[in-house]
C-alpha cells in the first residue's frame, strides 16, 4: 500500500512503525473472509482491511480520531485472526495497538461511555476491587433487563450478566512463596498470578502448581506480580499498560537474578500473549528494554512448558474433550495443536469444533463493551461446540471460558486442570 507521511511524521518512532506496516498490506482482501466482525455484520469498515484503511487515513493527515474510526476500531476484538490469514505479514496487531492509543488521545467520548471504560480499569486489573465488584454484581443482576433496554447502560448489563453466578472458591494459589517439587528437581519457573483469573478460578492455578511440583518443576509465586496489562493496553491506556509491564518485568527480573528462572508460565493464554509482545511494548524505554526482552522471551503457556517434560501416554479416559483454541493462544502465539496433542496423550478424545478460527466474542472486556456483537459470536460458537457432542470444554484462557461457560450447559475447564487430573490430580469437581 502507498503511503505519503512527510519526513516530519516518521520522525515519530510509533509512526514509523505504522507505515512500514501499511506499506506491507497489498489490499487483497484475504483477511475479511476470517475476520470475525466482517463474517457477522457484512461492513467492509469492520473488515481488517476497512480498518487498515481508517488508521492509515487518520495517521496520515495527523487528524484527530472522529466517531466514524472509534466505531469500527472499537468492534474489533483484537483477535488477530487476520494476522493468521494474511499473505503479506501484515502486523495488524501493532497497528490497531497504535491507533487505539491515538483514539484514547485524541478523541473524547460519550460521558457513559468514558465512566464505563474508567470504571473497568479501575476495578478488573485489582483482584482486591475485583472480587468485592463481582459480589455487588450478583445483587444487581436482576436489574440486568432493565438495563438492556437502555442503549448507554447496555455494558452494564452486560457485566451484571457476566457475573459468575454462586459462591467463588477461596483458592490458595497466588499466595506468593515458593512451591517445592515433589519429584527430583527437573527446572524451576516462576507463575503469573495475574488479576481476573484468581478472582474467577483459582483452581486453574491450583492444577498447574499441582502438575508442575508433581513433575519436578520448582514453582515460585512471586510477591509483587500483578496484572499483565493486556485490560488497559486493549483500551488505548498506553501509561497504564506499561507501568504494569515494568512492574512485572522488575519483579521476575529480581527472580531471575535470585534463582534463575527456565519459564515464566502463563494459564491465560490472553495475559501470554502481551507479556510475550513486553519486549515491543517496552522497546524505547532505555531502562527496561533489555530486561523486557528477556522476560518475553521466558515467558511460555503452560501447556508450551509441560510439552518439554514428555509426559508418557496415559490410557484412554473415556471421555470426548471439545477444544476452544483461544484467539490469543492460536492466533497470537500461534500455539495450535500442542494443546490438543498433550490431551490426546492424556488420554481424552479430542474434537476440533468447526470454524475454531472465529472469535467467542470474549476478548477482554469486548463482551462487555460490545454485547450485542459479542452475544452473536457466543452463540455461533456454542453451536459448533455443542455440535460435536463432548463431555467436556477444555481452552486456555480464562475469558473463553466466562464466555462461552454462559452459554452452555457443558462443563468448561482449562487445559490444565485435565492434564494435572490425568497425571495423578484430583477430578475436577465441575465433572463431579
Ligand atoms: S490479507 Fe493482509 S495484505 Fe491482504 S488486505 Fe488483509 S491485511 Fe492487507
Ligand atoms: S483483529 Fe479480529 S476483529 Fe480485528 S480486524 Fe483482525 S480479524 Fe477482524
Amino acid at each position: 500500500m502507498q503511503t505519503n507521511f512527510t519526513a516530519e511524521q516518521l520522525a515519530d518512532p510509533y509512526v514509523a512503525e505504522s507505515e512500514k506496516i501499511l506499506r506491507r498490506c497489498v489490499h487483497c482482501g484475504f483477511c475479511t473472509a476470517t475476520c470475525p466482525t466482517y463474517v457477522t455484520l457484512g461492513n467492509e469498515l469492520d473488515s481488517p482491511r476497512g480498518r487498515i484503511y481508517l488508521i492509515k487515513d487518520m495517521l496520515e493527515n495527523d487528524r484527530p480520531a472522529d466517531a466514524e474510526v472509534v466505531t469500527h476500531i472499537d468492534r474489533c476484538l483484537s483477535c488477530l485472526a487476520c494476522m493468521t490469514t494474511c499473505p503479506s505479514g501484515v502486523d495488524y496487531m501493532h497497528l490497531v495497538d497504535h491507533a487505539r492509543v491515538h483514539i484514547e488521545k485524541t478523541y473524547r467520548r460519550p460521558l457513559m461511555d468514558r465512566m464505563i471504560r474508567q470504571m473497568l480499569a479501575m476495578i478488573l486489573p485489582y483482584p482486591s476491587r475485583f472480587r468485592p465488584a463481582l459480589a455487588l454484581a450478583r445483587l444487581g443482576r436482576p436489574f440486568a433487563p432493565l438495563l438492556k433496554g437502555i442503549k448507554p447502560l447496555r455494558p452494564v448489563a452486560a457485566m451484571l450478566e457476566l457475573a459468575p453466578q454462586g459462591r467463588l472458591k477461596h483458592s490458595d494459589s497466588a499466595r506468593p512463596g515458593v512451591r517445592a517439587p515433589e519429584a527430583a528437581r527437573r527446572g524451576r519457573v516462576a507463575i503469573l498470578t495475574g488479576c481476573a483469573q484468581p478472582v474467577l478460578d483459582g483452581g486453574i492455578n491450583e492444577a498447574a502448581i499441582r502438575l508442575l511440583t508433581r513433575l519436578g518443576v520448582e514453582v515460585v509465586v512471586p510477591e509483587g506480580e500483578g496484572c499483565c496489562g493486556a485490560l488497559v493496553h486493549h483500551m488505548g491506556k498506553e501509561e497504564p499498560a506499561l507501568d504494569f509491564a515494568r512492574r512485572n518485568v522488575d519483579v521476575w527480573t529480581r527472580e531471575i537474578e535470585r534463582g534463575g528462572l527456565d519459564a515464566i508460565i502463563i494459564t491465560a493464554s490472553g495475559c501470554g500473549t502481551t507479556i510475550k509482545d513486553y519486549g515491543h511494548m517496552l522497546r524505547l524505554d532505555r531502562a527496561y528494554a533489555e530486561k523486557a526482552a528477556r522476560v518475553s522471551a521466558l515467558a511460555k503457556d503452560v501447556t508450551e512448558y509441560v510439552a518439554t517434560l514428555e509426559l508418557p501416554a496415559q490410557d484412554s479416559k473415556g471421555m470426548t474433550v471439545a477444544y476452544h483454541s483461544a484467539c490469543s493462544m492460536q492466533h497470537g502465539q500461534k500455539i495450535t495443536q500442542l494443546p490438543k496433542a498433550l490431551l490426546a496423550k492424556a488420554g481424552f478424545k479430542v474434537r476440533d469444533p468447526a470454524e475454531g478460527h472465529l472469535c467467542c466474542g470474549s476478548a477482554g472486556t469486548y463482551n462487555i463493551m460490545q454485547p450485542e456483537i459479542s452475544a452473536q459470536l457466543k452463540a455461533r460458537k456454542v453451536r459448533n461446540i455443542e455440535a460435536t457432542q463432548p463431555d467436556v470444554i477444555a481452552t486456555g484462557n480464562i475469558g473463553c471460558m466466562t464466555q462461552i461457560g454462559s452459554g452452555t450447559a457443558l462443563p468448561i475447564l482449562h487445559t490444565v486442570e485435565l492434564l494435572d487430573w490425568a497425571y495423578g490430580g484430583p477430578k475436577p469437581a465441575k465433572l463431579a
